[in-house]
């Protein structure tokens, strides 16, 4: 299927690594050119030149960190015009509500929710002049299964998500402007990894045991890839998913018990 976006340009956030990178990498092969950000240069320069490898498209490294006015501005000054948004950052820390302060939960919200906000308010109203525009935010399976040490994730994301349902649905959906939340169930990814090896410490199981015990808990016996995500986000920037806005898609191998 030819999605039609060849030619568009996108800002793909922390895409250094994980799904922000699989994000980059599907729209890259689709010909979409794009910017992509992380707060570490090396890994992002390195992703860069894989991206670049994988087609003729433009792809431009922008390192900062897109939590602040400074790492929103480098980014947006070096995409000519964004065409496709991806919203993403680093997650917020697992812990007990009652350690998180009013400033850790400033940062996550800052991070999950206020940076995609702000993002989007720079460029939304260009997407709806020219009749087109794609806003991806990467959020969490856990915004329609809250877990409870991920509170702060919970919150803010949840906030995010509350928010988009009302923009998605006001007068930029007539103009050719979607926006959308993917959610991940558990990806193979650093974070997941990193994640996995805090359990298995706490514990003190060894950390195979504990990743299986995800595993067999996923219907589909299986992590997803950054493929698979980066896959479902560029239909999501295509021309054919021009009728999707507003939907909280979740990618979990099943794992959402609920039918709807
Ligand atoms: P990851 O593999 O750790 O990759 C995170 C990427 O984001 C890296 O490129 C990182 O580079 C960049 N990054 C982090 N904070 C940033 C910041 N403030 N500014 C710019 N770039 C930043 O993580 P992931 O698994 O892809 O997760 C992406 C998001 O999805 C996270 O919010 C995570 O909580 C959420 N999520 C993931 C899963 C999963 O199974 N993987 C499930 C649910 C939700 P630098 O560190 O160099 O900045």
């Amino acid at each position: 299927m030819n999605l039609g976006i060849g030619g568009k340009w996108a800002l793909v956030c922390a895409a250094s690594k994980g799904l922000g990178k699989g994000c980059a990498a599907a729209l890259v092969k689709e010909g979409v050119n794009v910017v992509v950000t992380a707060r570490g240069a090396e890994a992002l320069e390195a992703t860069a030149a894989e991206l670049r490898a994988l087609g003729s498209a433009e792809v431009r490294a922008v390192a900062g960190d897109i939590t602040t006015a400074e790492g929103r501005a480098a980014a947006l000054a070096a995409c000519p015009q964004v065409d496709i948004l991806v919203n993403n950052a680093g997650g917020p820390p697992p812990g007990d509500f009652r350690d998180w302060d009013r400033e850790a939960w400033i940062k996550a919200l800052d991070a999950n929710m206020l940076t995609p906000i702000e993002l989007i308010r720079s460029t939304v109203d260009a997407m709806a002049a020219r009749g087109y525009g794609r806003v991806v935010n990467i959020t969490s399976g856990a915004v329609k299964a809250p877990i409870d040490v991920l509170g702060l994730s919970n919150g803010a994301r949840s906030g995010l998500t509350g928010f988009i349902a009302g923009l998605a649905r006001s007068a930029i959906a007539a103009r050719g402007v979607t926006i959308n939340g993917l959610l991940p169930g558990a990806f193979d990814t650093d974070r997941l990894r990193v994640t996995f090896a805090a359990g298995a410490k706490k514990s003190g199981r060894d950390l195979e045991s504990v990743v299986n015990a995800r595993r067999v808990g996923i219907p589909a016996q299986r992590f997803g890839s950054i493929e698979e995500f980066g896959a479902v986000c560029a239909f999501m920037c295509s021309l054919q998913a021009g009728y999707l806005t507003g939907q909280n898609v979740l990618l979990d191998g099943g794992a959402y018990p609920g039918a709807y």
